[in-house]
């Protein structure tokens, strides 16, 4: 059986070479990221170019994701070596500016900060409390002590921030239209109306790339059900959403988040430190390879490598790791979960698609899903350009892979992100229904996906050449090729 849950690496100086990433592709990498956050436009266009030319030879279809660094906040130049702040101590915080104490980089940012806010600094580990404004400056007080250096990161879960797309995303959103990617990833998404700026943004490019809006602060989780709606995926960004909201309340919030991509059928990727420990070191700690399993119990679509992949000592290793820990994970409940259960929207909508409780290509979907479990199948063919049937049917959990036939290359990479989904591109447009069939019996075969006389199920939208969603559904017995 293939593994289900996709796995998402992030690269970066420990991963880039043509060698490592041919390796990290075959150990079972499914989709690559780049962090836009660090390195430049020149390194991150020859990764892409290797990514291509790779997977190409690989002949896979590999998505790459650009991830945008959103409004992040740092402090300004340090003297070297940092300081160190004490609990208690009272320290000024402002613009740029020498002789204060915490230095900031963010212009404008001070004006929103308010009494009794927190502020934390590099991941939480040094906490402040906002007291008064002093003209341009800003006195809080040092709740937890620590060390601060040059920027570090800032985040600011009280205060009231509005969403600003900088110039540094709109020139990235500019130069990975222009690369060629296949998702961009949005931090600090607080909205869906935030979403739909940066959408604009993107179309402004001349460009419809789909959006992974990372939830990562307290703000998002308030909005979760319209983000998971307006976003064409989502990310479990740990990493901030740890320090954003208080720490203890992240798994159920990835249970909660997961949940809520399944009922509107958005992908969910759970990240950060799933292998930590593997940027060091060559095995996982007992505790990493348990978070690795329950992501997969949870229901998560993608499970994604951070630092272990772009920074670590042993990137092949992990990705080998984990891609072992979900398949192991998998086969404990390879007939996931029953499919019947699984309703779609509130019942009762009249607009066309809606019948009754779920629309027509949802009740198709959740069919061919059923099916599987009442007859002995071992495959469903998801006839669809746009790769919208797909989507529902990962979201039906199906116990059976799923292929999905497209035409185009660029649909065949987004397809790739779904859970339980194998891209397969075809050469030419099908007319007619029943040259559909010919075509899944041939390229089935010459594929050796298939024998004959086995039965597979067929999901396709008719007359095709209208382009329909998806109302077919074909059981059919696999003939044999001459
Ligand atoms: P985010 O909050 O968006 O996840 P991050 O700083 O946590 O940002 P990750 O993408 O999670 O970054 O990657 C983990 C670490 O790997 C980074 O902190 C950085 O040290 C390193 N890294 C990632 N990409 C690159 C790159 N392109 N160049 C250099 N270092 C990188
Ligand atoms: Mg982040
Ligand atoms: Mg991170």
């Amino acid at each position: 059986m293939e593994r289900r849950a996709k796995i998402m690496a992030t690269l970066g100086p420990a991963s880039s070479d043509p060698e490592t990433l041919r390796q990290l592709l075959e150990a079972g990498v499914d989709i690559v990221r780049l962090n836009l956050s660090h390195g430049n436009h020149e390194t991150h266009g020859a990764v892409i170019e290797n990514v291509r030319r790779i997977s190409a030879e690989l002949d896979r279809h590999i998505p790459i994701v650009a991830d945008l660094m959103g409004p992040r906040y740092r402090l300004g130049k340090l003297p070297e070596g940092g300081s160190h702040l004490h609990q208690g101590q009272q320290v000024v915080l402002a613009e740029g500016g020498d002789g204060v104490d915490l230095p900031l980089d963010s212009p404008g940012l001070l004006q929103y900060l308010r009494p009794g806010e927190r502020v934390l600094i590099d991941n939480g580990l040094v906490e402040l409390t906002v007291e008064t404004r002093r003209g341009d400056q800003v006195v809080a007080r040092v709740i937890n002590g620590g060390p601060v250096s040059t920027r570090k990161g800032i985040n600011l879960p009280d205060s009231r921030l509005p969403f600003q797309i900088s110039e540094k995303d709109r020139a990235d959103v500019a130069f990975v239209v222009h690369a060629g990617v296949d998702y961009i990833g949005a931090s600090y998404i607080g909205s869906a109306d935030h979403i739909e700026r940066l959408r604009g943004v993107i179309e402004a490019s001349g460009s419809e790339l789909p959006i992974i809006a990372k939830l990562e602060r307290a703000l998002a989780v308030e909005h979760l059900e319209e983000i998971v709606s307006a976003a064409d995926a989502v990310m479990v960004a740990r990493g901030d959403l740890g320090v954003e909201v208080p720490l203890r309340q992240v798994p159920v919030l990835q249970k909660k988040i997961i949940a809520a991509g399944r009922r509107t059928g958005t992908p969910v990727i759970v990240a950060t430190q799933m292998l930590e420990s593997m940027t060091e070191q060559p095995r996982p700690t007992r505790a990493e390879v348990s978070d690795v399993a329950n992501a997969v119990f949870d229901g998560a679509d993608v499970l994604m490598l951070s630092g272990e992949t772009a920074a670590g000592r042993f990137p092949v290793a992990a990705v080998r790791t984990m891609d072992q820990t979900i398949r192991e994970a998998e086969s404990y409940r390879p007939r996931s979960e029953k499919v019947f259960g699984l309703s779609g929207a509130e019942p009762g909508v009249a607009d066309g698609f809606h019948v009754g409780s779920i629309d027509i290509p949802d009740a198709i979907s959740s069919a061919a899903a059923h099916a599987t479990e009442l007859l002995n199948v071992r495959r469903i063919i998801a006839f669809s350009q746009g790769g919208f049937t797909a989507r529902l049917l990962a979201r039906y959990r199906p116990a059976v892979s799923v292929l999905a036939f497209t035409t185009d290359t660029a649909i065949a990479r987004r397809i790739q992100l779904l859970w339980g989904v194998q891209p397969l591109v075809l050469e030419s447009d099908v007319e007619h229904h029943d040259e559909v069939v010919e075509v899944v019996d041939r390229e089935l075969q010459a594929r050796g996906l298939a024998e004959p006389d086995e039965v597979i199920i067929i999901l396709m939208g008719d007359p095709i050449r209208e382009r329909p969603r998806t109302n077919l559904m074909r059981i059919h017995r696999v003939r044999r090729q001459l």
